[in-house]
């Protein structure tokens, strides 16, 4: 695995490999790896000749009293991972190689939909930093494929709608969501989190499961909405939105729509937890 900062070299190489009839395959993260991540790289393995992992923490997604000083950085042991994995490239560049005049000088892309509300209402600029560094690193790394994680399921879908409307000929494939033994979704930031809430953290996923049972035999989307809002609080959540959407589009799903997502997000102590089911109604 070559490990490389310097965005033009490995530009540079990637091209050269391009021209070889390569395919180029990329999975990019903020690091602190675990195997959620670890899963998009298998998934873009079995896709392309030449895989491509990025490690980046991008300041320019982190809100102003968000946790970017405190993220988990531990380079040596992702390496470690994705050494055993056997990537080709791992790209590593800092903060001015991506933004030499400052996030806030630097240009950016920005989605005109599908990024208001969700975790869009609580995080204002967080999607417009995470369009623009992936553009950044999707016309560095220039990949035939890109794995994104459907835990992040809004992101999921603004990066397939940035693609889709800037004619960006890469393909976006979805990871499925991988979890701990007790169903709480794997994240960096699960960290932060004591033993005990660690276990309390598993409500999340047993509220959202009861939520699908709910919708499928009837209920309304009111109810089962209020009914999940009331079981986090009592476990000692604090919701930041608790909503049944549609797959597609990320709007408020109607009692009659068919391809749901339950989609939640609420702090538990400090870090805030977020997690998903796809429903697909027959
Ligand atoms: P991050 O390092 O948090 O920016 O995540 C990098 C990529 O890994 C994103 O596409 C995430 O959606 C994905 N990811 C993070 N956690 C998980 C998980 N538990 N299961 C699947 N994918 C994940």
């Amino acid at each position: 695995m070559k490990i490389i900062d310097n965005p033009v070299a490995l530009q540079q190489e990637l091209l050269t490999l391009k021209k070889k009839g390569k395919s180029i395959g990329f999975v990019p993260t903020m690091g602190n790896l675990h195997a959620g991540h670890l899963s998009l790289v298998q998934l873009i393995k079995k896709q392309s000749d030449i895989v491509v992992c990025s490690i980046f923490v991008n300041p320019a997604q982190f809100g102003e009293n968000e946790d970017l000083a405190s993220y988990p950085r531990t380079l040596s042991e992702d390496i470690q991972k994705l050494e055993a994995l056997g990537i080709d490239y791992l790209f590593t560049p800092t903060d001015n190689q991506i933004y030499p005049h400052g996030k806030n000088k630097h240009s950016s892309v920005e989605l005109n939909r599908l990024t208001e509300h969700l975790c869009g209402s609580s995080r204002p600029d967080h999607f417009k930093g995470v369009t623009t560094v992936v553009c950044i690193l999707f016309n560095i790394v220039q990949p035939d494929v890109a794995a994104f994680g459907k835990k992040d399921y809004q992101q999921y879908q603004v990066i397939k709608a940035m693609t889709r409307d800037l004619m960006m000929p890469i393909k976006i494939i979805g990871g499925e969501i991988v979890r701990e033994s007790n169903g709480l979704a794997m994240s960096s930031r699960n960290t932060y989190l004591s033993k005990a809430e660690k276990e309390k953290a598993s409500t999340l996923r047993q509220t959202i499961l009861s939520t699908a049972e709910q919708i499928k035999s009837g209920t309304s989307l009111e109810k089962t909405i209020e009914n999940a809002i009331n079981n986090l609080k009592r476990h000692g959540f604090k919701i930041d939105y608790f909503k049944v959407v549609r797959q597609n589009d990320l709007q408020e799903a109607q009692q009659t729509d068919k391809s749901l997502l339950i989609a939640c997000a609420a702090w538990l102590g400090q870090p805030r937890l977020i997690d998903n089911l796809e429903l697909n109604l027959n």
